[in-house]
């Protein structure tokens, strides 16, 4: 068991190590730094020179006179490359020293709650590694539903259904314990390649991935309804036949209908994890409603598109993306009240 575990000081940071985004909380301070989860890459006489993460890194790209690589060193919620991973933290980690004037901080990072021992012992090593003085973990399941306002302490249990980057995760809570926990490979990346397959197949267009993203961002729309979103958008890309640049206007039907593959797979996956639960659990789940939370809760009608497949109540937080860093920083700040939720590496 864990033990000996201090209330939180102000050099104690939480981390949301995402597959597509990293976020940083100080004790007392707030969310410091929230980028994408990326490490720009030189590679010289084969040799790997890691040059900046984050934002920073987004924006190296295309600017510098040797060819950049840009390299996501977190797959589907857990570490793909270990040492692009550690520099990515002990980066963001010196940030926050430099900042604030730290010692070596003491971190909490949520792993996911499918994660093998091994992954998790991985996130521990190399948030070690990037210069912590001390590691907790947490599920983090947990740490969204509390980000998210639920009661995680009360009787009850609850479904949150965390649409990230790389993988939906499914997790049932019952007094703060993971009973239920799922993961499927179709999230937010999944619906960018979704929207490329649609434009190439309806308009013959090729478009890249951030496009692809950017369009889901600004346009997209679960459900086109008359009173819904209805934001159009001007597309430009290589035409596959004749190889010139053309345009083509996105609508909301178009988004629906791109989106609707990925929305009836997490419909049909929450529909399963709901049926596997005990029926008393299923009942609580669904009458407090399933919170949607992670980035790809942000899309336009997601909850109601949801909720028409599989007839269960939906809630979406304010600010769904930072559920998981919110739910982390209470941990942090409660501590030692909270130790019941740390989890041993
Ligand atoms: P992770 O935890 O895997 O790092 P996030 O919770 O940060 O993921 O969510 C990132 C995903 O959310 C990306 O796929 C991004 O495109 C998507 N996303 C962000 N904003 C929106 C939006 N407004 N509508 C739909 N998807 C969004
Ligand atoms: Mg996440």
């Amino acid at each position: 068991m864990l033990s000996g575990v201090s209330r939180a000081f102000s050099d104690d940071i939480a981390i949301d190590l995402g597959t597509a985004n990293t976020l940083v909380h100080v004790v007392g301070r707030g969310i410091i730094i929230d980028e994408p989860s990326v490490v720009a890459v030189q590679v010289r006489g084969g040799q790997r020179e890691m040059l900046a993460v984050g934002l920073k890194a987004k924006t190296m790209l295309g600017r510098t006179p040797e060819p950049i690589e840009l390299i996501r060193p977190m797959r589907d919620g857990v570490i793909a490359d270990f040492i692009a991973t550690e520099e990515m933290l002990r980066q963001f980690i010196q940030r926050a020293k430099t900042m604030l004037g730290f010692r070596r901080p003491r971190i909490l990072i949520c792993v996911p709650a499918g994660a093998t021992p091994v992954e998790r012992r991985a996130v521990y090593e190399t948030a070690v590694q990037a210069g912590a003085r001390k590691v907790y973990m947490i599920e983090e399941p947990v740490a969204a539903s509390l980000g998210a306002g639920l009661p995680i302490d009360a009787p009850s249990a609850f479904m949150v259904v965390d649409i990230g980057g790389g993988t939906t995760d499914i997790a049932v809570l019952a007094r703060g314990n993971v009973i239920q926990a799922r993961s499927l490979k179709v999230a937010g990346n999944a619906m960018d390649e979704a929207i490329m397959r649609y434009v190439r197949r309806r308009h013959h267009l090729v478009i890249g991935e951030a496009n692809a993203e950017r369009i889901k961002i600004e346009a997209g729309t679960a459900l086109a309804q008359p009173n819904g979103r209805q934001v159009e958008i001007h597309i430009k890309g290589r035409d596959l036949r004749e190889g010139r640049t053309k345009s083509a206007v996105l609508g909301p039907q178009d988004m629906a209908e791109a989106l609707s593959g990925c929305i009836g797979d997490m419909a049909e996956f929450i529909q399963r994890a709901l049926e596997d639960l005990p029926p008393e659990a299923a009942q609580q789940v669904t009458k407090w409603g399933i919170m949607l939370t992670g980035g790809g809760a942000l899309l336009d009608r997601l909850d109601v598109a949801l909720a028409q497949r599989t007839g269960a109540k939906f809630v979406v937080p304010d600010t769904p993306m930072h559920c998981v860093i919110r739910g982390s920083a209470a941990i942090l700040e409660t501590l030692p009240e909270r130790e019941h939720l740390l989890i041993s590496p």
